[in-house]
Order: C-alpha cells, then sequence, then structure tokens
C-alpha cells in the first residue's frame, strides 16, 4: 500500500439482529441478521436469488431502511444516516455511469459535487483509472466501451470518493465468463492495494469462494454460515450449505452405523471404517467426489466404470455398483481408466460429511469428536 496516495479508509462493520420486511410482507427479506466484518476484509455474500443479498447491501449503503437492529461503521451507529452521509462507494450489477457523460465526467461527478479540489480530483482519477487500467479511455461515453471496461469504470467512480467500505452488488454477471474470471482476480489484487472494507454480493459460488477472505452464505433471509472459503469447504454447517458452495456437486447416501461401528452406504456395497457414531443410528452423508478414492482392480466384483469425463487436470468418472446404484468420483489426469473397468472404492471417515438425517445438520467431525474424547 505504500505507492498509494489515495487516501484508503477500512472500518469494522456491525449488523446486529436487522429486521427488513417490505411493503405488507411478513416474510422479512432479512430476519434479524447480525454479522460482523473486520476492517480491511473481502467478505462475499453468497446466496441463491431471492435470499436477501441485495437488501443487506442496500441496507449498508442506507439505500433501505430497516425495521429493527442497527448497522455500525466501526463506533459510529449509522443505522439512521442517508447514503450519502455514510462514505460508502457502491458499485451495481449495471453501472451508474451517465450514459452522455465521458468516463472522466462521470468518474468525477461525486467528488466535484463534495467540493474536493479539482487537482485533487484529477490525481484520484489518474490513480484509480491506472489500476484499473482504464486510463486510456477516460475521454469516451459508457456506450463506447465494453461492458468490462463500463465495470471497471464504476468501480473507479466508487473508489474515488475514498469511501471507508466498498459494496459491489453482482458487479460482474453481466460480463462473459472468461472476463469475469480476470475481473475477480484484478478485484483481489486492488483489494489488496487499497484494504478498503469491501462487500460484494454474488450468487456464483465460484466467484464466492474465489475471492472472499471470508464468504457469508444466505437463504431465505437468514446468514446460513459464515467463514473462509476452506471452513465452508471442509465444515459446512448442514447439507445444503455443503451442495451449495461445492463446485462438483457431492455424492449423497442414507447411511447406517453397523455393529463393528462401520457406516454403511448403498446397502453394503460401500463401507467406511471408524464411524465413532452410535450403533444402529441412520444418518445421511455426503462426500465429495475428489475425496472417493479409485484404484483399477480386475479381480473386483461390485464397481465398474460406467462413464469419464475428462475436464482438463482432471477426470470425472461415473461408476456403477451390481445393484446399479452410481457415484461420481474425480482423480487427477494422470491416466484414463476405460468405461467398464471394475474398480475398488474407498472413502476415508475424515472425508465423510455426516449429517442429521432429518433436519441436515452436520455432526460434528470425526476429528472434532476426537480431540473431545468422544468415541
Ligand atoms: P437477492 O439479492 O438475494 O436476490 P433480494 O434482497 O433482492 O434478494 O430479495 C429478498 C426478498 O425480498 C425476495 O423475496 C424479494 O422478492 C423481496 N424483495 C426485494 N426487493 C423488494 C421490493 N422492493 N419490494 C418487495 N419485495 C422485495
Ligand atoms: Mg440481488
Amino acid at each position: 500500500m505504500s505507492e498509494t496516495t489515495l487516501q484508503t479508509q477500512s472500518v469494522a462493520i456491525h449488523v446486529r439482529k436487522v429486521l427488513k420486511r417490505y411493503g405488507s410482507s411478513d416474510k422479512p427479506a432479512l430476519n434479524e441478521v447480525s454479522l460482523e466484518v473486520p476492517p480491511g476484509e473481502l467478505l462475499a455474500v453468497l446466496g441463491p436469488s431471492g435470499s436477501g443479498k441485495t437488501t443487506m447491501l442496500n441496507v449498508l449503503a442506507g439505500l433501505e431502511q430497516v425495521e429493527a437492529g442497527h448497522v455500525l461503521f466501526g463506533d459510529e451507529d449509522v443505522t439512521a444516516l442517508q447514503p450519502e452521509q455514510r462514505g460508502v462507494g457502491v458499485v451495481f450489477q449495471s453501472s451508474m455511469l451517465y450514459p452522455h457523460l465521458s468516463l472522466r465526467d462521470s468518474i468525477s461527478f461525486a467528488p466535484r459535487i463534495a467540493k474536493v479540489p479539482k487537482q485533487e480530483i484529477s490525481r484520484r482519477i489518474e490513480e484509480v483509472t491506472n489500476w484499473l487500467n482504464i486510463g486510456h479511455l477516460l475521454g469516451r461515453r459508457p456506450g463506447e466501451v465494453s461492458g468490462g471496461e463500463r465495470q471497471r469504470a464504476a468501480i473507479a467512480k466508487a473508489l474515488v470518493t475514498q469511501p471507508r467500505l466498498l459494496l459491489m452488488d453482482e458487479p460482474f454477471s453481466a460480463v462473459d465468463a472468461q472476463l469475469r474470471r480476470q475481473l475477480r482476480t484484478e478485484l483481489v489484487k486492488l483489494h489488496r492495494r487499497i484494504g478498503t472494507t469491501t462487500i460484494f454480493v454474488t450468487h456464483d459460488q465460484e466467484e464466492a469462494m474465489a475471492i472472499a477472505d471470508r464468504v457469508a452464505v444466505m437463504r431465505d433471509g437468514e446468514l446460513v454460515q459464515v467463514g473462509t472459503p476452506l471452513e465452508l469447504y471442509r465444515s459446512p454447517v448442514n447439507s445444503w450449505l455443503a451442495d451449495f458452495v461445492s463446485i462438483q456437486p457431492l455424492n449423497h447416501f442414507d447411511a447406517h452405523v453397523d455393529e463393528a461401528d462401520r457406516l454403511v452406504l448403498l446397502d453394503g456395497t460401500l463401507t467406511v471404517e471408524g464411524a465413532r457414531l452410535p450403533r444402529g443410528s441412520r444418518v445421511a452423508v455426503g462426500v465429495r467426489p475428489e475425496h472417493i478414492t479409485m484404484r483399477p482392480e480386475p479381480a473386483a466384483t461390485t464397481w465398474r466404470i460406467l462413464t469419464q469425463e475428462m475436464l482438463g487436470s482432471v477426470v470425472k468418472y461415473v461408476v456403477r455398483d451390481t445393484n446399479g446404484h452410481e457415484i461420481t468420483t474425480v482423480t487427477t489426469a494422470d491416466e484414463m481408466l476405460a468405461p467398464d473397468q471394475p474398480v475398488e472404492l474407498r472413502v476415508d471417515r475424515g472425508r465423510c460429511m455426516v449429517f442429521d438425517a432429518q433436519t441436515g445438520k452436520a455432526f460434528a467431525s470425526a476429528s472434532a469428536q476426537e480431540a473431545s474424547g468422544v468415541s
């Protein structure tokens, strides 16, 4: 951050039991949501459409009033403040650039209103647009640049106000997939440089997991889990979340625990040693395709490869047992196994996510149980 002359700020965000309902609807868009964001964090808010992400962002921006609860920036309660009093920069899905103005005039609009000296504005614009590689486009209008360039300009417009919080609502969703990946990498670099607390809304789990320090997952107006991408990947709080944050769909099994303390999946064609659960328990088990170890075994009689799909660095296989059950595995592409190849499968207990069969809630992981002395 040493070469930065922009006055960057980062503030802690505290969302305390925020309740938000629209009109006469009795179903809250935010149901007493609480969230803590440390200064300088890049937090992704991830959830399906209609889960309350935009509402959350608008509440932080001051664009929506809350019915109950509080929003604090650092020690300051901003719940009653107008958007322009909050010191936030906002980037929406479609950029809020003025179609008849040059990018330079759009970007400088807010600081000019705020009576920032002209020279200072020029200096900020130069710095920010260099970071974003749009310095050469400032004379053009939004209609004369690409979608990706427009979103870069929208980010520049938010940053020249020197916000203490940067809010982004699906900023890259209108950009094609390849460019979206490039933009998200640049966003992470930009965030490293400026260190401004950033909240990034997306419905794309890959995008959220790729960019964020932590991810807050929303569903039906509630926060389901907040954690680092690795925490969400390793220890999802429930079965729904495990699926939602996974790039490769999970294998799901109904299982029971037998007398030998094994997890018995699929009528016994797959078993996992060391369940460490009460005998006879019925549970739901989720296993990631990359966590099923598969090796060719000519003498194997239960499992055979049904299909294989080359996905670049990995190969995805569907394998089928003698009863017709299918599971998906993913291995590194060191060798390709052919359809019909008999294989042996192995799943380690540490790789199983075990959920309550009724509620889908996660049980403590095997290692956590070991640590707490449960056996
Ligand atoms: P997301 O951004 O995750 O798709 P939203 O925050 O836009 O979700 O919406 C959350 C819920 O609030 C949805 O049920 C949506 O239909 C409702 N909602 C959002 N905006 C309004 C509005 N202006 N008026 C009435 N209902 C709204
Ligand atoms: Mg939205």
